[in-house]
């Protein structure tokens, strides 16, 4: 996919969050954290989180791989922090249904704060596994069942 061929504006947000990710470090006191791969890119995402009580007090990722995957983590960090799980298991799922084409409830895309951008990437499936990666590890670390 060329990255010229997504809207301008959400280009400058993707590369702002690729450029300077957000929560980009390992996390020495997490509760959780899961490793997943994309092989069909090459990205690596590891998420961490802190749970308390039923709330992510903490969250960050480490990892490398394309713009798209650590743009999309970045953002997924964002989105996360302070959620109780089963919000962030919810936003998750409403991520998902967004990269496969859906339309959201406008408080839903809210909820996903800058990854509502991603919405754009149903036209290319092929990218969409690079999108979702660190958004399913995060859900995996909240305990959510992975489909
Ligand atoms: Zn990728």
């Amino acid at each position: 996919m060329s990255l010229n061929k997504l809207n301008q504006l959400y280009l400058a947000v993707l590369m702002d969050h690729a450029n300077h990710p957000h929560h980009k470090s390992s996390l020495p006191d997490a509760t959780k954290s899961v490793e997943l791969h994309n092989v069909s890119c090459g990205d690596d995402i590891r998420v961490f989180i802190k749970t308390k009580a039923d709330r992510i007090e903490e969250i960050s990722f480490t990892g490398n791989g394309c713009t798209i995957s650590q743009a999309s983590a970045s953002m997924m960090t964002d989105a996360l922090k302070d959620l109780t799980i089963p919000v962030a298991i919810k936003t998750c799922d409403d991520f998902f249904q967004l990269t496969m084409g859906k339309t959201l409830t406008s408080k839903a895309k809210k909820a996903l704060g800058d990854a509502a951008i991603l919405g754009s990437l149903a036209e290319f499936p092929a990218r969409i596994k690079c999108a979702t990666l660190a958004w399913h590890a995060a859900k995996e670390a909240v305990g959510g069942e992975i489909k």
